[in-house]
Formats: structure tokens, C-alpha cells, sequence
């Protein structure tokens, strides 16, 4: 659902202007003529020159081509409007075509970064950031085959990474308190599942650190695997915030990266989390070899679901050696820019969290992703298997922005949790 009125009001407004302009210049020219009559009354007695004669306007013309229809840089001739009637909006909407998502994605960046900044403001506080603290709970032994992940048992020769035991209740409590003692109000927990079938002891445990990270009063988040239902709503009963669960790319690309799960079954888990009344975290990871239309299936998917996801973890591949990605060259920061920019204008409402990859991302850089309107970051030791910024770090560059923790629940009961490092 749109909201037209501020559009109105600002074209009204656009439209007073010119005509506000032109009287105060006919009133200047009236001021003008008044001064001449006076100084040629003082000057009076001298002959005046004969006016020069008027300049001759010659109408330029300009060459005039034909409106591309599919431009090299990918912009749309409509996307400025799009774009426009995009962030006019008072409210979300999920009926967004791919269409529509190109041409917000493809506008000039710094104006897609600035009207994504302008929206973000409305829905958000701008100078409020989600800090989160990700532990992996139960690392290595996967038998999927993301083929980005360190935790797949299929590409253990190559990494060396030894599957470990599930973490004990108190180890993970213990994390938490640390996590909450520097700031972070969500704690995320991610385990290296296919699935939970046959995991019901597993399940209780959980159940467990998910409790008592909540009575720390902490959101909280997990990501498991797929899950059903009945899960789902016992992690619910349990006190879950959010269940994070990637759709990692767009649906066509998705089998160049995994092949032992469909989309489909992804977007099944989604369902289950959403109708156990669980906040939804689904995100991306750009960097797979993935084009701009995959970027923009990837945010079709996610803004088009019933309900948009609470939370949209945008990660940056970290290419682990041994894994078939572990050679890939780094994305281009401005994709991921743009892809942060156009998830907030489809999705106003949702966190958006710079995830994997910040590490490498300059101070500046991240600045440039806060200003387009993310608003959430992991901090803390670790990101699952690969390095992360420090909470002094991430402390001291939100201060030195502006910028301070958003508080628990503040956001309604909302989202987040984790996949290998990719949130
Ligand atoms: S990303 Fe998750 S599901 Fe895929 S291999 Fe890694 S741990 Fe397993």
C-alpha cells in the first residue's frame, strides 16, 4: 500500500516554486525600471544612447536518440520513477515484480544510496545499530555441499576443519553474558545441520541455551538446518526470536552452488518459522559468481514472500581454501552497496545486517552501507569459522559515526541467526 499524499504535497510544492519565482523576478524587473526612470531624472539633460537593437535567439537543436530500452549499465529509462514512487511509500508492499527491483538496482549508486538513506529514516531510527554476536554451537561434519562452506564434511580434505561435539548449555551461556556485557543484544547460535530429523535430544538443548540466553534478556536467534513444524513451534515455546535460514541466492543460480537441498525446501522452512510465529532472518551471500539479475532474484524472493523477512543478512563471500569457491575473487563493494541500498527501499521495515565479509570492508565502507540504510552488524570474536570485528573495534568506529546499539526488542520481537558464516 502506497501513501501519495507526501508525493503530492512535494510536487505541489515543486510546482508553487517556479511560479513564487517568477513574481518576486516581475517584481524585481518593476524595482529595476523604477530605479532607471529615477537616476535618468537626476541625469535628466543628457541625450540618451538609442537602445542597442534586441539580440536575435537562434533555437538550438540537439541530436535526439532513441530512449534505450536496455542500457549497458543495466539502467532502466523508468527507474528514476520507480525508484521515486519507491521511497514515497508509508508502507511495505510485496508485490514487487523482478522488473521494478532491476531498475531500483541499477539507478546511478550514490542516488540509490541517498533515497534508500532518505526511506530508511522514515522507518527507522538512523543512528541506532543491531549489534549481534554469532557462536557456533556445533561446528563441521555438514553433509550438505554449499559449496562456500567450510563445515561440509565433503570438503574437510581441503580445509582441514575438524567436526566438533555441540557446545554444553553453559558454554553457551557463558558466551552470551560475555556478548551481553559488551553491548550485543541478540545472541545468535548456528550448528552445522542438514536438518533436525532425529535430533530430538539435540532440540531440547537448544531449547535450553535459547531459554536461558532470553532470560538475559537478549533476543535470540538459531539456525539449524531445515525444520518442520512441530520444531518450529517447540523452539517458539522455547522463547526463539528469529530462525535464520539463507536463501543464499536467486532461485536459477542456486543450483550452481548447492545441490543437496532445493530452493523450494528452503523457502518450506521459511514457512514453518513464519507460521510458528517466529521472526524470519533470509538473506544472501554475493561473491558465488553470481550476476546482477541473480542479486535481483535474490531480492525478488525475499521481498515477495507473504511477509517480508524481519531481518536480511547481506554477507560477502570469504573464500575458505578448500572449498570449491575458496578461489573466488572478491565482490566489488559497490555491488554490495547497491544490494544493501535496494534491499532497504523493497523491504523499509526489515533490519538489513552487514554480515560475512565486513571484516574486510573498510571503516568508510561500512559507513556508506549504514548510510544506505543497514542497520545491523555481527561483533565478537568469531563469526562461525572465520574472523570477525572485535566489539572495542566495532565500539569505537560507531562512536566516532555517530551511531549507537539499538535496544533488545526494539524493532517489535524480531529476527536473526546463522548458517556456516554466512547469516
Ligand atoms: S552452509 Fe550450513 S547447510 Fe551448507 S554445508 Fe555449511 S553448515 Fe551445512
Amino acid at each position: 500500500m502506497f501513501a501519495y499524499g507526501t508525493t503530492s504535497r512535494r510536487l505541489a510544492g515543486r510546482l508553487a516554486r517556479p511560479v513564487q519565482l517568477a513574481a518576486a523576478s516581475q517584481s524585481n524587473a518593476r524595482t529595476y525600471a523604477t530605479t532607471a526612470t529615477a537616476a535618468s531624472t537626476v541625469v535628466g539633460t543628457e541625450p540618451q544612447p538609442p537602445p542597442p537593437p534586441p539580440r536575435q535567439w537562434t533555437p538550438r537543436t540537439f541530436p535526439v536518440s532513441a530512449p534505450a530500452t536496455d542500457p549497458p549499465s543495466g539502467r532502466r529509462p523508468n527507474g528514476k520513477q520507480i525508484l521515486r514512487d519507491a521511497v514515497a511509500a508509508t508502507d511495505v508492499r510485496n508485490d514487487w515484480t523482478r522488473e521494478e527491483i532491476a531498475a531500483i538496482y541499477h539507478e546511478p549508486l550514490m542516488e540509490l544510496v541517498h533515497q534508500a538513506g532518505t526511506l530508511h529514516r522514515r522507518f527507522h531510527d538512523a543512528s541506532e545499530v543491531q549489534l549481534c554476536t554469532l557462536m557456533n554451537i556445533k561446528t563441521g561434519g555438514c553433509t550438505e555441499d554449499c559449496k562456500y562452506c567450510a563445515q561440509s564434511t565433503r570438503y574437510q580434505k581441503g580445509t582441514g576443519l575438524e567436526a566438533k561435539k555441540t557446545e554444553s548449555v553453559e558454554a553457551v551461556l557463558a558466551a552470551a553474558r560475555t556478548a551481553r556485557e559488551n553491548g550485543s543484544t541478540r545472541f545468535c547460535m548456528g550448528a552445522a545441520w542438514r536438518d533436525m530429523r532425529g535430533r530430538k535430544n539435540g532440540l531440547r538443548n537448544i531449547a535450553a541455551m535459547v531459554q536461558g540466553v532470553k532470560a538475559m534478556g537478549m533476543e535470540v536467534c538459531v539456525t539449524l538446518g531445515m525444520i518442520d513444524g512441530e520444531q518450529a513451534r517447540e523452539l517458539k515455546a522455547a522463547g526463539l526470536t528469529a530462525y535464520n535460514h539463507n536463501v543464499d541466492t536467486s532461485r536459477e543460480f542456486y543450483p550452481s552452488v548447492i545441490s543437496t537441498r532445493t530452493y523450494d525446501e528452503r523457502l518450506r522452512t521459511l514457512g514453518h518459522v513464519r507460521d510458528a510465529g517466529i521472526s524470519v532472518c533470509s538473506g544472501g551471500i554475493l561473491g558465488l559468481g553470481e550476476g546482477h539479475a541473480d542479486r535481483v532474484g535474490l531480492l525478488h524472493t525475499v521481498s515477495t514472500l507473504p511477509s517480508h523477512p524481519e531481518s536480511f543478512p547481506v554477507n560477502a563471500l570469504v573464500p575458505i581454501k578448500g572449498t570449491p569457491l575458496g578461489d573466488q575473487p572478491p565482490v566489488d563493494f559497490t555491488d554490495v552497496l547497491r544490494t544493501v541500498a535496494t534491499a532497504r527501499v523493497l523491504m523499509p521495515a526489515t533490519i538489513v545486517r552487514i554480515a560475512a565479509g565486513r571484516k574486510t570492508m573498510s571503516e568508510e565502507k561500512q559507513a556508506l552501507c549504514f548510510m544506505a540504510g543497514a542497520n545491523a552488524i555481527f561483533t565478537g570474536d568469531k563469526m562461525l569459522t572465520t574472523e570477525c570485528n572485535g566489539y572495542e573495534e566495532d565500539k569505537a568506529m560507531l562512536d566516532r559515526w555517530g551511531l549507537g546499539p539499538m535496544k533488545s526488542f526494539e524493532k517489535s520481537p524480531k529476527p536473526a541467526a546463522v548458517e556456516s558464516e554466512y547469516f
